[in-house]
């Protein structure tokens, strides 16, 4: 038998405060999307934080066993909180988000779905949020700098304009389900070798609504929702970075019967660009100059996210030195100032050289009291 309490390393009298903090530090560690991760070991994490989580749970299981909260319905049963752990690791999932993520981190996340999982737990069916979608922008490397507008299609779930989402054709009444009298969910007590156990179940009548259409809407079937291409314009914000991932809210797939919409997650990919590397909100330049350029100083110009800069080599200067065109680089993100632009000079050592350059290289290598080959 599983022990829930070593599975969250927490005491038996541990509050809801400690089992909660419990739980998210080992989620976070054992996040099946992270290094290291381990989908078992977290399916297993949140199977205890579902019993543990909710009082009533947590009571039947101390006095029975697991066998006192089997069939209840976590993990995907009929009688859920209309998820699985399964919809858990794909919401809280996308990879780096919650290390770089810019709007959220795994801990709203889990907070929104457990919190509302456990506390609705009887009204189950009724309030289905709509599906997340995940997808990734591409973006080349000035529109991530400056920001920028980018349109989207989706092909997505949305609410039937025809009924309004209640499923019933327009005109004809809505009744309430004689099966569960509105509630959307029936009662049933099993008998076994623990005594009784009520369990609540959706209403198999109306599938949880408490409501039946007389006539069912035809565009949507009854349904409340239909699939539909629909475009939206999302804003990228200045000095976002390569797989940071923007959470816009209530742009998911629409929910069941005036239910709460998913969420539609970006990730942002940039695409590289010849001469600049990002560093966080620099931008780096490597340029090899020639020797005598570094011996005796000069200028270079650089391509910069401001246009072409003029850039001055101090006389002396080492190979590999980075020289810093300070506020020339990435705006901060949701604050203002901007990283610097660096460039790194390295020598240039020709593969070939002309005949003067050869004797000109032989006078300058006798000066150096160098021995040289012919
Ligand atoms: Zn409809
Ligand atoms: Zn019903």
């Amino acid at each position: 038998m599983k022990d829930y309490y070593n599975v969250l390393g927490v005491e038996k009298t541990a509050t809801e405060d400690e089992i909660k903090k419990a739980f998210r530090k080992l989620a976070h560690q054992y996040h099946p999307d992270k290094q290291g991760g381990n989908a078992e070991k977290f399916k297993e994490i949140n199977e205890a934080y579902q019993v543990l989580s909710d009082n009533e749970k947590r009571q039947r299981y101390d006095q029975f066993g697991e066998a006192g909260v089997n069939g209840q319905g976590f993990g995907g049963g009929p009688a859920g909180a209309g998820m699985n752990w399964e919809d858990v690791v794909r919401r809280a999932g996308f990879g780096g988000g919650f290390q770089g993520g810019v709007e959220f981190d795994l801990g709203d996340i889990f907070s929104e779905f457990f919190g509302g999982g456990a506390a609705g737990g009887r009204r189950s069916g009724r309030q289905r949020h709509g599906a997340d979608i995940q997808m990734d922008i591409e973006v080349d490397f000035r529109e991530a700098a400056f920001g920028t507008k980018k349109q989207v299609d989706l092909y997505k779930t949305v609410t039937c304009d025809t009924c309004n989402g209640n499923g019933a054709k327009p005109g004809t009444p809505i009744n309430t389900c004689r099966q569960c009298n509105g509630t959307g969910a029936i009662e049933q007590v099993q008998r076994s070798v623990f005594g009784a156990v009520r369990r609540h179940a959706i209403c198999p009548g109306c599938n949880g609504e408490g409501k039946i259409p007389e006539t069912k809407c035809t565009e949507c079937r009854g349904t409340g929702t239909i699939k539909k291409n629909t475009t939206i314009e999302v804003d990228i914000p200045a000095g976002i970075d390569d797989q940071q991932t923007l959470r816009i809210s209530g742009h998911g797939e629409a929910g069941l019967r005036g239910a709460q919409p998913g969420n539609l997650f970006i990730t942002i990919r940039i695409h590289a660009r010849q001469g600049w590397e990002r560093d966080g909100d620099d931008v780096i330049t490597r340029m090899s100059v020639p020797y005598s350029m570094l011996v005796l100083g000069g200028k270079v110009t650089v391509e910069t996210l401001d246009g072409s800069v003029e850039v001055k080599i101090p006389s002396g200067t080492e190979s590999g030195k980075a020289l810093r065109l300070r506020g020339k680089g990435i705006p901060h993100l949701q604050s203002s100032g901007r990283g610097d632009h660096i460039v790194i000079v390295t020598i240039d050592i020709p593969q070939r050289v002309s005949m003067k350059q050869k004797r000109l290289l032989k006078e300058l290598a006798e000066l150096e009291g160098m021995n040289v080959d012919e």
